[in-house]
Protein backbone atom coordinates (compact mmCIF):
# COMPACT_ATOMS: atom_id res chain seq x y z
CA UNK A 1 0.00 0.00 0.00
CA UNK A 2 1.47 3.18 -1.07
CA UNK A 3 -0.55 5.61 1.00
CA UNK A 4 0.96 6.82 4.43
CA UNK A 5 -1.26 8.96 6.29
CA UNK A 6 -2.78 12.47 5.22
CA UNK A 7 -0.33 14.38 2.93
CA UNK A 8 -3.16 17.39 3.17
CA UNK A 9 -4.89 18.81 6.21
CA UNK A 10 -7.31 21.43 6.59
CA UNK A 11 -8.59 21.72 10.16
CA UNK A 12 -11.58 24.97 10.23
CA UNK A 13 -10.01 26.93 7.98
CA UNK A 14 -12.06 29.99 7.13
CA UNK A 15 -11.93 33.00 4.72
CA UNK A 16 -14.41 35.62 3.94
CA UNK A 17 -13.57 38.68 1.19
CA UNK A 18 -15.49 42.20 2.67
CA UNK A 19 -17.63 40.34 5.06
CA UNK A 20 -18.83 37.23 2.69
CA UNK A 21 -17.30 33.93 4.19
CA UNK A 22 -16.35 32.12 0.91
CA UNK A 23 -14.76 29.63 3.22
CA UNK A 24 -16.02 28.76 6.24
CA UNK A 25 -15.11 25.90 9.01
CA UNK A 26 -13.49 23.64 6.35
CA UNK A 27 -12.59 20.22 7.51
CA UNK A 28 -9.82 18.08 4.15
CA UNK A 29 -8.07 15.56 4.05
CA UNK A 30 -6.29 13.72 1.26
CA UNK A 31 -4.56 11.17 1.78
CA UNK A 32 -0.96 10.20 0.18
CA UNK A 33 -1.21 8.77 -3.20
CA UNK A 34 -5.29 9.37 -2.91
CA UNK A 35 -7.13 10.83 -6.23
CA UNK A 36 -10.02 12.89 -5.00
CA UNK A 37 -12.62 15.03 -6.74
CA UNK A 38 -13.98 17.68 -5.13
CA UNK A 39 -17.28 19.25 -7.07
CA UNK A 40 -19.74 21.59 -5.63
CA UNK A 41 -22.13 24.48 -7.39
CA UNK A 42 -20.42 27.69 -8.65
CA UNK A 43 -19.79 29.52 -5.84
CA UNK A 44 -19.34 26.63 -3.65
CA UNK A 45 -15.49 27.87 -2.49
CA UNK A 46 -13.60 25.06 -4.46
CA UNK A 47 -11.13 27.73 -6.45
CA UNK A 48 -10.81 29.89 -2.99
CA UNK A 49 -9.93 26.32 -1.75
CA UNK A 50 -7.34 25.50 -3.97
CA UNK A 51 -6.02 29.69 -3.10
CA UNK A 52 -5.69 28.66 0.16
CA UNK A 53 -3.17 25.72 -0.28
CA UNK A 54 -1.40 26.95 -2.83
CA UNK A 55 -0.81 30.07 -0.67
CA UNK A 56 -2.47 32.31 -2.94
CA UNK A 57 -4.94 33.21 -0.48
CA UNK A 58 -4.38 33.37 3.23
CA UNK A 59 -7.28 32.12 5.74
CA UNK A 60 -8.15 34.01 8.55
CA UNK A 61 -8.64 31.32 10.17
CA UNK A 62 -7.75 27.56 10.59
CA UNK A 63 -4.88 25.15 9.87
CA UNK A 64 -3.83 24.03 6.53
CA UNK A 65 -0.71 20.72 6.66
CA UNK A 66 1.46 19.39 4.23
CA UNK A 67 2.79 15.93 5.63
CA UNK A 68 2.52 16.26 9.01
CA UNK A 69 5.47 18.28 8.93
CA UNK A 70 5.04 21.29 6.80
CA UNK A 71 2.30 24.24 8.29
CA UNK A 72 1.29 25.66 4.58
CA UNK A 73 0.52 28.77 6.60
CA UNK A 74 4.14 29.84 7.58
CA UNK A 75 5.44 29.32 3.84
CA UNK A 76 4.76 31.67 0.79
CA UNK A 77 3.54 30.87 -2.48
CA UNK A 78 6.65 29.83 -3.88
CA UNK A 79 7.97 27.81 -0.77
CA UNK A 80 4.38 26.07 -1.15
CA UNK A 81 5.68 25.65 -4.89
CA UNK A 82 8.85 23.74 -3.83
CA UNK A 83 7.28 21.37 -1.07
CA UNK A 84 6.10 19.51 -4.51
CA UNK A 85 2.37 21.26 -4.42
CA UNK A 86 1.90 21.81 -7.90
CA UNK A 87 -1.33 23.50 -9.66
CA UNK A 88 -2.67 22.91 -13.13
CA UNK A 89 -4.86 26.06 -13.92
CA UNK A 90 -7.96 25.47 -16.32
CA UNK A 91 -6.76 27.01 -19.56
CA UNK A 92 -3.74 25.39 -21.11
CA UNK A 93 -0.43 27.67 -21.01
CA UNK A 94 2.19 25.58 -22.94
CA UNK A 95 4.97 27.81 -24.86
CA UNK A 96 3.14 27.53 -28.21
CA UNK A 97 6.19 28.31 -30.17
CA UNK A 98 8.73 25.56 -28.33
CA UNK A 99 8.36 21.69 -29.26
CA UNK A 100 6.61 19.27 -26.69
CA UNK A 101 9.86 18.28 -25.50
CA UNK A 102 11.48 21.96 -25.25
CA UNK A 103 8.57 22.17 -23.28
CA UNK A 104 9.29 19.75 -20.88
CA UNK A 105 12.62 20.91 -20.68
CA UNK A 106 12.10 23.65 -19.55
CA UNK A 107 9.23 22.85 -17.15
CA UNK A 108 12.10 20.93 -15.06
CA UNK A 109 15.00 23.45 -15.51
CA UNK A 110 12.77 26.02 -13.70
CA UNK A 111 12.53 23.88 -10.70
CA UNK A 112 15.29 25.97 -8.47
CA UNK A 113 14.61 23.31 -5.67
CA UNK A 114 16.24 20.55 -8.04
CA UNK A 115 19.37 21.95 -8.39
CA UNK A 116 21.81 21.17 -9.17
CA UNK A 117 20.61 20.00 -12.91
CA UNK A 118 23.78 20.09 -14.83
CA UNK A 119 25.07 16.81 -13.07
CA UNK A 120 21.50 14.95 -13.92
CA UNK A 121 21.57 16.46 -17.14
CA UNK A 122 25.93 14.78 -18.06
CA UNK A 123 23.88 11.29 -16.52
CA UNK A 124 21.14 11.73 -19.21
CA UNK A 125 18.60 11.53 -16.09
CA UNK A 126 16.35 14.32 -17.51
CA UNK A 127 16.41 13.23 -21.24
CA UNK A 128 15.05 9.38 -19.23
CA UNK A 129 12.27 11.54 -17.39
CA UNK A 130 11.31 13.51 -20.20
CA UNK A 131 10.98 9.98 -22.01
CA UNK A 132 9.04 8.64 -18.84
CA UNK A 133 6.68 11.60 -18.70
CA UNK A 134 6.51 11.24 -22.71
CA UNK A 135 4.83 8.25 -22.48
CA UNK A 136 2.27 9.10 -19.35
CA UNK A 137 0.60 11.90 -21.11
CA UNK A 138 0.39 9.96 -24.59
CA UNK A 139 2.70 12.68 -26.77
CA UNK A 140 5.90 10.25 -27.41
CA UNK A 141 5.24 10.36 -31.07
CA UNK A 142 4.12 14.18 -31.23
CA UNK A 143 7.53 14.99 -29.05
CA UNK A 144 9.08 17.08 -31.88
CA UNK A 145 5.97 19.07 -32.96
CA UNK A 146 5.49 22.47 -31.51
CA UNK A 147 2.77 22.83 -29.07
CA UNK A 148 1.26 24.92 -30.86
CA UNK A 149 -0.42 22.80 -33.36
CA UNK A 150 -1.80 20.62 -30.60
CA UNK A 151 -5.09 19.70 -29.73
CA UNK A 152 -6.96 21.81 -27.14
CA UNK A 153 -6.71 17.72 -24.95
CA UNK A 154 -2.93 17.52 -26.31
CA UNK A 155 -1.95 20.97 -24.05
CA UNK A 156 -3.78 20.09 -21.35
CA UNK A 157 -2.07 17.02 -21.04
CA UNK A 158 1.25 18.44 -22.06
CA UNK A 159 0.77 21.11 -19.16
CA UNK A 160 0.23 18.54 -16.69
CA UNK A 161 3.54 16.81 -17.74
CA UNK A 162 5.11 19.82 -17.32
CA UNK A 163 4.11 19.60 -13.87
CA UNK A 164 4.92 15.99 -13.48
CA UNK A 165 8.77 17.15 -14.70
CA UNK A 166 9.16 18.95 -10.97
CA UNK A 167 8.17 15.73 -9.92
CA UNK A 168 5.60 16.70 -7.49
CA UNK A 169 3.76 14.79 -4.36
CA UNK A 170 0.49 16.39 -4.79
CA UNK A 171 -1.43 17.81 -7.81
CA UNK A 172 -3.94 20.27 -7.90
CA UNK A 173 -5.89 19.91 -11.37
CA UNK A 174 -8.96 22.80 -11.87
CA UNK A 175 -11.32 21.46 -14.20
CA UNK A 176 -9.21 19.49 -16.74
CA UNK A 177 -11.57 18.50 -19.18
CA UNK A 178 -13.61 21.52 -19.94
CA UNK A 179 -13.98 21.75 -23.71
CA UNK A 180 -12.41 18.65 -24.26
CA UNK A 181 -14.15 15.46 -26.66
CA UNK A 182 -15.55 12.11 -25.36
CA UNK A 183 -12.43 10.54 -26.21
CA UNK A 184 -9.88 13.15 -25.08
CA UNK A 185 -11.92 12.79 -21.53
CA UNK A 186 -11.28 9.06 -21.51
CA UNK A 187 -7.62 9.65 -22.07
CA UNK A 188 -7.77 12.10 -19.26
CA UNK A 189 -9.42 10.01 -16.93
CA UNK A 190 -6.53 6.97 -17.69
CA UNK A 191 -3.50 10.21 -17.41
CA UNK A 192 -5.20 10.93 -13.88
CA UNK A 193 -5.89 7.71 -12.53
CA UNK A 194 -2.69 6.43 -13.74
CA UNK A 195 -1.01 8.88 -11.35
CA UNK A 196 -2.98 8.28 -8.38
CA UNK A 197 -0.58 6.15 -5.87
CA UNK A 198 2.86 7.58 -7.36
CA UNK A 199 1.59 11.75 -6.50
CA UNK A 200 -1.84 12.22 -4.85
CA UNK A 201 -3.92 13.96 -7.01
CA UNK A 202 -7.20 16.94 -6.24
CA UNK A 203 -9.33 17.55 -9.19
CA UNK A 204 -12.05 20.55 -9.00
CA UNK A 205 -14.20 19.34 -11.66
CA UNK A 206 -17.92 20.12 -13.11
CA UNK A 207 -18.52 17.24 -15.55
CA UNK A 208 -20.50 14.43 -13.38
CA UNK A 209 -19.78 11.70 -15.66
CA UNK A 210 -15.83 12.59 -15.69
CA UNK A 211 -16.08 12.65 -12.39
CA UNK A 212 -17.51 9.20 -12.12
CA UNK A 213 -15.27 7.74 -14.14
CA UNK A 214 -11.99 8.61 -11.80
CA UNK A 215 -13.05 9.02 -8.45
CA UNK A 216 -13.10 7.05 -5.76
CA UNK A 217 -14.15 9.73 -3.11
CA UNK A 218 -15.54 13.07 -3.82
CA UNK A 219 -15.81 15.65 -1.38
CA UNK A 220 -19.08 18.44 -2.24
CA UNK A 221 -17.95 21.71 -0.72
CA UNK A 222 -21.44 24.32 -0.85
CA UNK A 223 -21.19 27.48 0.79
CA UNK A 224 -17.56 26.95 1.92
CA UNK A 225 -17.58 24.04 3.76
CA UNK A 226 -18.03 20.09 2.70
CA UNK A 227 -21.80 19.14 2.31
CA UNK A 228 -21.17 15.72 1.77
CA UNK A 229 -18.15 13.24 0.84
CA UNK A 230 -17.97 9.57 -0.26
CA UNK A 231 -18.41 7.50 -3.64
CA UNK A 232 -19.96 8.86 -5.69
CA UNK A 233 -22.99 6.51 -6.20
CA UNK A 234 -23.09 8.25 -1.86
CA UNK A 235 -23.45 11.53 -2.63
CA UNK A 236 -24.55 11.23 -5.73
CA UNK A 237 -28.12 9.90 -3.36
CA UNK A 238 -27.52 12.24 -0.62
CA UNK A 239 -30.71 14.21 -0.22
CA UNK A 240 -28.74 17.61 0.71
CA UNK A 241 -26.28 17.31 -2.35
CA UNK A 242 -29.25 16.51 -4.39
CA UNK A 243 -31.06 19.60 -2.88
CA UNK A 244 -28.05 22.00 -3.91
CA UNK A 245 -27.73 20.80 -7.65
CA UNK A 246 -31.56 21.00 -8.06
CA UNK A 247 -31.39 24.57 -6.56
CA UNK A 248 -28.50 25.55 -9.24
P1 LIG B 1 -16.12 28.10 -6.93
O1 LIG B 1 -14.72 27.92 -7.42
O2 LIG B 1 -16.63 26.90 -6.18
O3 LIG B 1 -17.08 28.51 -8.01
P2 LIG B 1 -15.04 30.40 -5.58
O4 LIG B 1 -14.02 29.89 -4.64
O5 LIG B 1 -14.56 30.98 -6.86
O6 LIG B 1 -16.14 29.27 -5.85
O7 LIG B 1 -15.90 31.55 -4.89
C1 LIG B 1 -16.53 31.41 -3.63
C2 LIG B 1 -17.21 32.73 -3.32
O8 LIG B 1 -16.25 33.69 -2.91
C3 LIG B 1 -17.92 33.33 -4.51
O9 LIG B 1 -19.16 33.87 -4.07
C4 LIG B 1 -16.98 34.42 -4.99
O10 LIG B 1 -17.69 35.48 -5.59
C5 LIG B 1 -16.28 34.85 -3.71
N1 LIG B 1 -14.89 35.27 -3.95
C6 LIG B 1 -13.88 34.49 -4.35
N2 LIG B 1 -12.71 35.17 -4.43
C7 LIG B 1 -13.00 36.45 -4.07
C8 LIG B 1 -12.25 37.67 -3.94
N3 LIG B 1 -10.93 37.70 -4.19
N4 LIG B 1 -12.91 38.77 -3.55
C9 LIG B 1 -14.23 38.75 -3.29
N5 LIG B 1 -14.99 37.65 -3.37
C10 LIG B 1 -14.41 36.51 -3.76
Amino acid sequence: DVRHGPILYLEDVSVSFDGFQAINKLNLTIDDGELRCIIGPNGAGKTTMMDIITGKTRPDAGSVWFGSRHNLLEKSEPEIASLGIGRKFQKPTVFEALTVFQNLELARATNKSLLPTLLEQMNGDIRAQIEEVLELIGLKELHRQEAGILSHGQKQWLEIGMLLMQRPRLLLVDEPVAGMTEQEMERTAELLTGLAGKQSVVVVEHDMGFVRSIARQVTVLHQGSVLAEGSMDEVSNNPKVIEVYLGE
